[in-house]
């Protein structure tokens, strides 16, 4: 499991892959290099834009925190737990700047913060995001990162927890600190119009912190793993929201509208591809499962089904026989010799030959609901159900001709081609009930008497006839 988990998550970005997302960052660029120039442009108040926008970025991020986290614990690497922390700080963030949006809940805004409480949070939120994104940058280790196996340490695991619940604390703090001294803080905005912000101190430390944050992530992933490249490009995504912000000066302008759909273009950006990953694991997980069935199911030479299926298989049929009162009959085949052809012809050779004896029991079956099964060694049952030992006599005559058929020479004296001896176990479904295993037991009596016979035969179970030990 934790190695198809490393598989996904260390995947190299395809070449596809690097076109779509180079692709969007220049679409990022040119949208954001248009929309600068009139950014200052106001545009009618949309009173349910902004409710609407913070409830998908809550969601979005919201999730993009979960699936981390989720990560975070498969694979007890700290990027993705501070990684986790700095989407759940925008969390924070949002939730209560929304709460204190003039507007939105009420006129001046809910947690009495003022007018400038909703800017201070935005200002916090565009800060701390980068610098929480440089932190879990510090903790990236890439694609070479081993999965912690039996869990992490007690100290790993402190680490982890405090990286992903510290971010959103601390956001907490912040939010704490604005109700408290809010009326001390700079004034960032005067009615709708925030240009004082562009000249103050927050300006230069945000797009800085943005800035910083998009080449941490080039320089640090090297866009080598998809998450990497995934983030590069939604903080590409961040700062062309920063920027356009900061240069439309009011709300409600081309830039501010803008660098909302922008701000939300970059907060889908990691949760689609942690969704797209997610998906890829439930294929590779499906793939895995796939290919357990069939080893559980199958024989690995030669593809008939193996031992633990039948048993599985005849145990139901003996029960479904019963209860149809109808009869099933079993066959038991044993390759006639086999020591010797192995001795002569060598393993591999020997080998060919058992896959060939399948191929031509497989012919000989005419219905749906006849299995052959690989018993062990050099030796294979059929089930038969609905048939009499009458009809399972003849799918024996049919597989002594297909046997024939293959004309396997066999170059020992034995005889000249590879045969096989077949005995035939039959229940009537009406006698009473029978355990499957008396019907192998009874089929191999059989065998045991057609090989006396003289090999390359087929026997029915005969009660009376001698039995071998058991
Ligand atoms: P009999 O007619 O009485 O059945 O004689 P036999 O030689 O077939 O019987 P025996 O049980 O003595 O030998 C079975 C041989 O089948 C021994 C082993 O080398 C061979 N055998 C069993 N499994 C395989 C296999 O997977 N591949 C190959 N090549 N040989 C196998
Ligand atoms: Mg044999
Ligand atoms: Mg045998």
């Amino acid at each position: 499991m934790s190695q198809v988990i490393n598989e996904i998550l260390n995947q190299a970005p395809s070449r596809r892959m690097i076109w779509v997302v180079s692709l969007v960052a220049a679409l990022v660029i040119l949208s954001t290099a248009i929309l600068l120039p009139v950014s200052t442009r106001s545009l009618p108040v949309v009173e349910a834009f902004l409710p609407m926008y913070a409830m998908a970025v809550i969601l979005v991020e919201g999730m993009t925190a979960y699936f981390l986290a989720i990560q975070y614990c498969f694979t007890a690497r700290p990027f993705m737990a501070a990684l986790s922390g700095a989407y759940g700080f925008v969390v924070v963030m949002v939730v209560f700047q929304i709460l204190v949006f003039p507007g939105v809940f009420t006129t001046a805004g809910l947690l009495n913060l003022g007018p400038q409480g909703a800017p201070w949070l935005w200002v916090i939120w565009h800060a701390g995001f980068p610098f929480f994104v440089l932190l879990a940058l510090s903790f990236y280790a890439g694609r070479s990162a081993p999965l912690a196996r039996e869990g992490a340490s007690r100290r790993a695991r402190a680490l982890g927890t405090v990286l992903m619940f510290g971010p959103p604390a601390i956001g907490l703090l912040a939010i704490l600190g604005v109700m408290i001294w809010g009326s001390a803080l700079p004034v960032l905005i005067k009615g709708d119009s925030y240009s004082n912000i562009v000249d103050s101190f927050p300006t230069p430390v945000v797009l800085l912190l943005s800035l910083l944050a998009l080449v941490g992530a080039l320089v640090v992933t090297r866009l080598r793993d998809l998450l990497g490249l995934w983030l590069a490009l939604a903080l590409l995504a961040a700062l062309g929201d920063v920027a356009l912000t900061l240069f439309a000066e009011a709300r409600y302008s081309v830039g501010w509208y803008a660098a909302r759909v922008m701000s939300l273009a970059s907060s889908s950006m990691v949760l689609g591809f942690l969704i797209w990953e997610i998906s890829g694991l439930y294929r590779q997980l499906l793939d895995s499962h796939r290919r357990l069935e069939d080893r559980v199911t199958y024989d690995g030479l030669t593809q008939a089904y193996n031992r633990g299926y039948f048993t599985d298989h005849l145990r139901m049929a003996v029960v479904q026989s019963g209860q149809e009162g109808a009869s099933l009959s079993l066959l038991m085949i044993d390759a006639d010799n086999f020591k010797g052809y192995n001795d002569h012809q060598g393993h591999q050779k020997g080998d060919h030959c058992l896959v060939a004896i399948v191929g031509a029991i497989k012919k000989a079956l005419r219905r749906a609901g006849d299995c052959v099964a690989r018993y062990g060694g050099e030796e294979f049952v059929v089930v038969l159900p609905h048939a009499n030992a009458q009809a399972a006599k003849m799918v024996a005559d049919h597989i002594h001709h297909q046997i024939a058929q293959l004309e396997i020479p066999r170059y020992d004296g034995i005889s000249s081609h590879v045969t096989v001896s077949i005995g035939i176990a039959t229940f009537d479904g009406l006698s009473g009930p029978i355990d499957h295993e008396e019907l192998i037991w009874r089929a191999d009596a059989a065998l045991y008497q057609a090989k006396h016979a003289g090999r390359n035969t087929s026997a029915v179970f005969d009660e009376g006839g001698s039995r071998p030990a058991p």
